[in-house]
């Protein structure tokens, strides 16, 4: 009935999440209020590493994607479970670290890493490096050498593969800002330049080809293309690839009609294809490693919104405004992206409105819905809003100076806040005057 596992009904007609009451917890910590099942995101992450013991023989790591959710507990959660973590800011990386996220499980993205972010990562002693481009390279190199230190990278390839996704989250192809492209040439050429510098050790490859992606082919396709590149780069230039960096991107369901694969389906799939492909190259195989950050946390997530006015323009349509809007969730203004939306007071109503969701900021755009089933609402009530554990939190925004809604992470029946609501003051704490 419900997009999320973690949502259910209870005898008083109202939504559960995690087996906690939606309605009472909004009334207990106010709204917008976001809510993560911790047990849910565990499993996922057991999902995937179990499915690289399964299928490769645990030659590999899962690295949480922390872009999609970051803070202290969630860090704190991925590393219990097991998994690494990939980081793309220095803010993400001292988040991690912070939280005692052990350095060399701690991968280094970003299409433009800051020197002083280069800096901080080696003095971390982060994992891995995936470095981006020539620039990225040089300068690497030279802190490396500053700083007396070796560091180990991965390169960021385009392979080239069309992941049939939303243009603005397609990144595997040769018009993107990301990494350097096969089909030039550029990735060999780097490569071979990295193999003449003293203090980076190429280590492994990396592609990233998209997100929110339901299908096994361009994962199998990016495997073989990339391993084929690996043989080459053995043939051409004596360098042997240890590492074989998958990236992320496997799609989880927001609304009804997504169709999600089992998240050990992926390693499934891509293991036999990384296998048969090593060996007819003549390959040893690589260490793999997959990178999810959507299908971690996302359908861990709910947010709560208290319904405002709801404001019927006849013959056009109806907006029900809520108390949070782009500056909690900028999905939809960037990509229009759908949800599942219910009223939590009134589970079991039926849906017989087809209305507008709107947020409460100064922007005609800053809707979370248009055309949403949903029961007939009124001021007061508790919208809910499903799978939004991922890129929603991390994308918050003061826009209004609205302060950001807290976070509370569900355990076994007891909620906890991971992060607290901004107050206003917290809004005012770095002006001056
Ligand atoms: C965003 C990103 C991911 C995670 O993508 P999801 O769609 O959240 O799984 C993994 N790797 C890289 C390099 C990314 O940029």
């Amino acid at each position: 009935m419900f997009v999320s596992k973690s949502a259910g009904v209870n005898d008083k007609n109202h939504l559960t999440f995690a087996g906690l009451d939606v309605v009472e917890l909004a009334k207990e910590y106010q709204t917008p209020l976001y809510l993560m099942d911790e047990n849910l995101i565990r499993e996922n992450c057991r999902l995937y590493r179990t499915s690289i013991e399964k299928y490769y023989d645990g030659n590999g790591l899962v690295l949480y994607a922390s872009k999609a959710f970051s803070s202290l507990a969630i860090y704190r959660i991925v590393m219990e479970e097991g998994l690494g973590v990939d980081v793309v800011s220095g803010g993400e990386l001292f988040t991690a670290i912070s939280a005692g996220f052990p350095a060399e499980k701690i991968y280094f993205h970003g299409n433009n890493k800051t020197e002083q972010e280069l800096v901080y990562a080696l003095e971390s002693g982060v994992g891995r490096i995936v470095v981006d481009n020539l620039t990225e390279l040089s300068m690497l190199n030279s802190l490396a050498k500053t700083m007396g230190k070796t560091a180990d990278i991965l390169f960021r390839i385009k392979p080239g593969i069309d992941a049939h996704t939303h243009d603005f989250i397609m990144t595997g192809q040769i018009d993107s800002k990301f990494g350097v492209a096969l089909e030039t040439g550029e990735a060999f050429d780097i490569i071979k330049t990295a193999s003449t510098l003293e203090n980076v050790h190429v280590v492994g490859l990396h592609c990233h080809i998209g997100s929110q992606i339901f299908d096994l082919a361009p994962f199998e396709e990016a495997a073989k293309v990339m391993l084929t590149f690996i043989a080459k780069i053995k043939n051409e230039l004596g360098i042997t690839i240890t590492e074989l960096n998958l990236g992320g991107g496997f799609g989880i369901q927001y609304v009804e009609s997504d169709t999600p694969i089992a998240y050990d389906k992926y390693m499934e799939s891509v293991s036999g294809v990384v296998k048969e492909t090593c060996k007819a190259l003549g390959l040893a195989l690589p260490k793999i490693l997959l990178e999810p950050g959507r299908s971690i946390v996302a359908s861990a997530g709910l947010t709560a919104y208290t319904v405002g006015n709801v404001k019927n323009i006849p013959d056009v349509r109806t907006y029900v405004s809520v108390d949070g809007g782009m500056a909690d969730n900028p999905r939809y203004i960037l990509y229009q992206a759908e949800y599942d939306f219910e009223i939590a007071n009134k589970i079991g109503d039926e849906k017989s409105e087809t209305v507008t969701v709107a947020g409460r900021c100064c922007e005609s755009g800053d809707l979370l819905g248009e055309n949403v089933h949903l029961q007939k609402a009124e001021a007061g009530d508790i919208l809910a809003v499903f799978s939004t554990g991922a890129y929603q939190y991390s994308m918050a925004s003061h826009y209004n100076r609205l302060p950001n809604p807290a976070v509370l992470m569900i355990k076994d029946g007891k909620e906890r806040v991971v992060i607290k609501r901004e107050s206003y003051e917290d809004l005012i704490k770095n002006d001056l005057y």
